[in-house]
């Protein structure tokens, strides 16, 4: 897909969020939110749902777990811009409870239609009901700072998913919020890693390009940094490919017990 048709795409996917009533979540919300960034974006990062401010602006992570989401990707260097965001339901639950099974499974074909378009090499899950999407079974004390491949039935063909603590969890918990910057740490090298695979596995689609080929998609994946507007703007995914931090963490994760899992 062009950046063009992965554009429309989610906005195709936005417009029936926001007119949706497939779930009792509907009823109470001010605004859905489909979730928003960079449609070229090798990352997305999928929370649980919107919060007040969220449902009042209809835009995802504005309120106070969402600046420490800010925070977080300041600490590598990358801003919200750079990556997309979205949640595992579109609509607040009233009073912020948990999201039911019977929501989430009614909004799930929309989060499936945005990895779908994104085709993601990593994917960050923000607290317990997004890595259950795509971890399930594990329990997120264990999990947290770590990666599974994705199943290519959550709709991310070929992702890494990375899972780490809610924000609005962490804003609660000191030890929690420290650990949430210790594991984001990971995430340039997570990436690195991520397009590797994904580069040697080959390029997309069901039916394989000849080797001759090759070269070209994977220079566009490596590269989204040529679509990016200013130079003067912060350091983008891309640039984290070769920065000295990158090499230190590259030598670092070698003794982590993420590789072992691929
Ligand atoms: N918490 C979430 O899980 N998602 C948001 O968008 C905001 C807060
Ligand atoms: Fe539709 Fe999802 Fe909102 Fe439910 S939460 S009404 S399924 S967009």
């Amino acid at each position: 897909m062009t950046v063009a048709e992965r554009r429309a795409a989610l906005e195709g996917v936005a417009a029936e969020v926001r007119a949706c009533t497939r779930c009792r979540l509907h009823e109470t919300r001010t605004h859905a939110v489909p979730g928003e960034g960079d449609p070229d974006t090798e990352v997305m990062f999928v929370g649980e749902g919107p919060g007040m401010h969220e449902d009042r602006e209809g835009r995802p992570f504005v309120g106070r777990a969402g600046g420490l989401l800010v925070g977080l990707l300041g600490h590598i260097g990358w801003r919200r811009d750079d990556v997309f965001i979205t949640n595992v339901v579109k609509c607040r639950p009233p009073g912020n409870r948990d999201p039911e099974p019977d929501e989430i499974a009614a909004c799930a074909p929309y989060l499936r239609r945005q990895l779908e378009a994104l085709d993601p090499s990593v994917v960050t899950t923000l607290g317990r009901f997004s890595m259950a999407t795509f971890m399930p079974g594990v329990r997120i004390t264990q999990a947290h700072g770590t990666t599974r491949q994705a199943d290519p039935g959550t709709g991310a063909r070929d992702a890494t998913v990375f899972a780490m603590y809610h924000p609005a969890y962490a804003l609660r918990n000191p030890a929690v919020e420290r650990e949430s910057y210790e594991d984001i740490e990971r995430l340039p090298r997570i990436l690195v890693d991520a397009r590797e695979r994904r580069a040697s596995a080959g390029p997309a689609g069901p039916v394989a390009a000849a080797p001759t080929t090759v070269p070209a998609p994977q220079a566009t994946m490596a590269m989204p940094a040529a679509t990016m507007p200013a130079p003067a703007a912060a350091p983008d995914l891309a640039t984290h490919h070769a920065t000295p931090s990158t090499s230190d963490l590259l030598g670092d994760a070698v003794e982590s017990d993420q590789l072992t899992l691929f």
